[in-house]
This record gives structure tokens, sequence and C-alpha cells, in this order.
């Protein structure tokens, strides 16, 4: 039910469990986050229930083992699949290359699912998500491109998401999309912000970017570039938030 992003110059797990507290307002069942620690690698922990078990767990585990200043972090609402820990986000391929976060629903899951498994994919959730990161994983293989994995991964989807994803390979950017469902960039100072809501990120920056439908974005350090899903550029919509939350 909550997304948020990450690329800058911060521990981006701190930028983003604040961001997830912020959207603890909208209800969830579940909560998790990934961060890029380095080329090659990823780091993930999700778990069923309050943000506070999800940060429990991290104190277990370590922070330290989360250091790196790209990341996303979600809170879940189940639509597909029993809120457990298997079924949080993020959702990784097999290889551990792809994380995915999503909000909404994949109304074609089954058939993607299906396809996948034919391939010899096994799926180790009960989600519609967790398709999303076999086939983002399996595009980017073809194409050392995560943008243009991105556009073909929805071009095949039908049904509503906000989905973040990252990859092992491309450790300085972050890739979002959206369809019938909520997505902000956030623009700071050498810093980029994704959310399902503005409040995310709301204490760092009050410049904004609203993406429109079946649109594209990639964040990194220094900015933003939205594209449509054939990869043409597009108008952007920035705005300014001068209210209070
Ligand atoms: N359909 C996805 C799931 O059940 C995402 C739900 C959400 O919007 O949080 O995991």
């Amino acid at each position: 039910c909550g997304i948020v992003g990450y690329v800058g110059h911060r521990q981006a797990l701190d930028v983003v469990v604040d961001g997830l507290r912020r959207l603890e307002y909208r209800g969830y069942d579940s909560a998790g986050v990934a961060v890029l620690t380095g080329p090659g690698q990823l780091a993930v922990e999700r778990k069923a229930g309050r943000l506070a078990n999800l940060e429990t767990r991290l104190d277990e585990v370590g922070r330290d083992g989360f250091t790196g200043t790209a990341g996303m972090g979600h809170t879940r609402w189940a639509t597909h699949g029993p809120p457990v820990d298997r079924n949080a986000h993020p959702h990784r391929d097999a290889a551990n290359r792809v994380a995915v976060v999503h909000n909404g629903i994949i109304e074609n899951f089954a058939a993607l699912r299906a396809e996948l498994e034919a391939d010899g994919v096994e799926l180790s959730s009960d989600t519609d998500t967790e398709t999303v990161a076999h086939l983002l994983a399996r595009e980017y293989d073809a194409t050392h491109d995560l943008p243009a994995s991105m556009r073909t991964v929805c071009c095949r989807l039908t049904g509503a998401f906000t989905l973040v994803a990252t990859h092992v390979d491309e450790p300085d950017l972050i890739v979002a999309a959206r369809r019938s469902s909520p997505l902000v960039v956030g623009v700071g100072d050498g810093e980029t912000f994704l959310a399902s809501d503005v409040a995310a990120f709301i204490e760092h920056t009050r410049d904004a970017v609203e993406l429109g439908q079946d649109q594209v974005v990639t964040i990194t350090r220094d900015g933003y570039h939205v594209t449509d899903l054939h990869g043409e550029d597009v108008e952007t919509r920035p705005f300014h938030v001068d209210w209070d939350l």
C-alpha cells in the first residue's frame, strides 16, 4: 500500500524506512526493504506485520549489511497470497539480481506464472508481483538495459500497478512505472526519491513530478528521466508541494 525509492548521498535504508513510516497511515499487513550494497550485491529483508517487526529484524541481522545509497521499500496490502513473510515485497528473481516492489494487481499473472514455470522458473511466493521480478531478470539478460526491460515487461502486464525495480548490475539507478496507481518523483539536491505519495519524501524535498499513465521513470542521484512505454521522451508535470501534511 506504500512505496518508497531512493538514490542519493544518504544511507538509503534510513530514508526508505522513514518514508515507509510516513505512509503507515494507509494501512498494510507486511513491510520490506531492498538496498543495493555494492556492484552485484543486493540486501533484502521483509516481514509480515508492522513496520516495527521489520525494524526489529533489521537490528537482529545488523543494519551494517544494508550500507548503500540506493534502495526501495514497500508496505503491502495483500491481494494475492496471505500476509506471510515469503509473500512480502521486495520480490526477487532466482539469481537474486533483481528486486521489485509493487502496489496494485497484475491481472494476467496466472498466465505469466504458467509461462515462467514452463520455462523451468521456480516461484517462491503466492503473489502476482513475483512474476515481474522473473520477467525483468530475463529481459535484462537479453538487453542489459533496465529501463528498456521495464518498458517491455509493462507492455505484457494487464491491471493496475506501481512498480519499482533495481538490478545489481545497475547500482546507481532505480526504475519505476505506473498504470492506474500513483507514483511521484521527488527531486532533491544530489538525491532523487520515488513514492506512492509525496508524504514519503516531503521532509527532504518539496519539488515533485507526477508520473502519467503508462510512463516509466529512471532515477539517479542527478535527476530523473521519463518515457512512455515505447521509450519516447514525454513531457513531465513538475509541481511544488506548498501544503503541509
Ligand atoms: N498484489 C500485490 C500483492 O498481493 C501487491 C499488493 C499491494 O498493493 O500492496 O502482494
